[in-house]
């Protein structure tokens, strides 16, 4: 744990579904990122080494769309432990081919709030999501994951269940909280939207969530939010959480699911960003959407050179 949070901070890598995108994958409406295992196995690989010669330490495994409920209305089911367990072998093969030690690196399982068709009217209900999370961590764990990272955290009760389902087995976990900016009340107050819709603060949200974890080995993150919106969120949790954090922000704009790679911010601009973060005691800093190796790799070079 103390490697996973030490100084210097540790470099988590960037995206792994808008990589995909970024080079070539046809985008499936259902679960497309999990399709990728199925098909072009090659390709995530090859991601995988492109970050870890960009020098991150800490990897998030392609297995973020791979719960019973987001593989069952596509019909693959069946393909569940098959693509857990591959998804963890696509970057054990990724440390192979680029030579590095095994032992120096973290294997992150993504365990996330992904629904079939990016619909979360369609997440089964807390009974069923329980049996869900816990029959993915295990296989995952079973693949030899070193942490999870339980990713789009947004409603409290969702949340506590994905965490009712990995905390017994005994793992680090990255409590991944996506945020937003109020659109309708306070403009600068950051906020997460509920299942039902509703937005509550960041501080009330993380209050609750950070009461009720007894897990003593949690490391709460924002990810999946825009740079400007993590840099306030961090500011919260950081007043709330005195323990290691971590930040892993979106960059650029979606439209049908299709990210718009001409609005991504430079590797400088993410670079400055983060160094900003690691500054203010940030431990582990990486990347979610439109982040690619890249700007990992011009991160690396500041914080080498620094
Ligand atoms: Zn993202």
């Amino acid at each position: 744990m103390q490697m996973l949070t030490g100084d210097p901070p540790n470099l988590m890598d960037g995206a792994l579904g808008t990589e995909l995108e970024r080079r070539g994958l046809p985008i499936e409406e259902q679960g497309w990122s999990a399709m990728a295992l199925q098909q072009h196995g090659v390709i995530v690989q090859s991601i995988h080494e492109d970050y870890l010669r960009a020098g991150s330490v800490i990897h998030i495994v392609n297995s973020f769309a791979l719960a019973r409920h987001v593989l069952k209305p596509v019909g693959l089911a069946e393909r569940l432990e098959w693509m857990n367990r591959q998804s963890v072998n696509l970057f054990d093969r990724a440390v192979s081919a680029t030579g590095l030690d095994r032992n120096g690196l973290w294997a992150a399982g993504s365990i996330s709030t992904f629904s079939a068709n990016s619909d979360r009217s369609k997440l089964p209900k807390s009974r069923e999501l329980l049996k869900n999370y816990q029959e993915q961590a295990g296989v995952l764990v079973d693949a030899g994951v070193d942490l999870f990272a339980l990713e789009m955290l947004f409603d409290v009760d969702l949340s506590l269940t994905m965490l009712e389902a990995v905390e017994p087995f005994g793992l680090p976990l990255i409590l991944g909280l996506t945020c937003e900016w109020d659109r309708e009340g306070n403009k600068d107050q950051v906020v997460t939207r509920s299942l039902d819709g509703v937005s509550r603060s960041l501080g009330e949200v993380l209050n609750e969530l950070l009461g009720c974890c007894r897990h003593h080995k949690i490391i709460p993150a924002i990810m999946h939010s825009d740079i400007d919106v993590t840099h306030a969120a961090l500011g919260i949790l950081r007043q709330q959480f005195n323990a290691p954090v971590a930040a892993y922000p979106n960059s650029g704009s979606f439209s049908n699911l299709r990210m718009n790679f001409d609005s991504v911010c430079s590797p400088r601009e993410f670079a400055n960003a983060s160094i900003d973060w690691i500054q203010e005691g940030v431990s582990i800093v990486g990347g979610c959407c439109g982040i690619g190796p890249k700007h990992i790799a011009e991160l690396r070079t500041r914080l080498i050179s620094k």
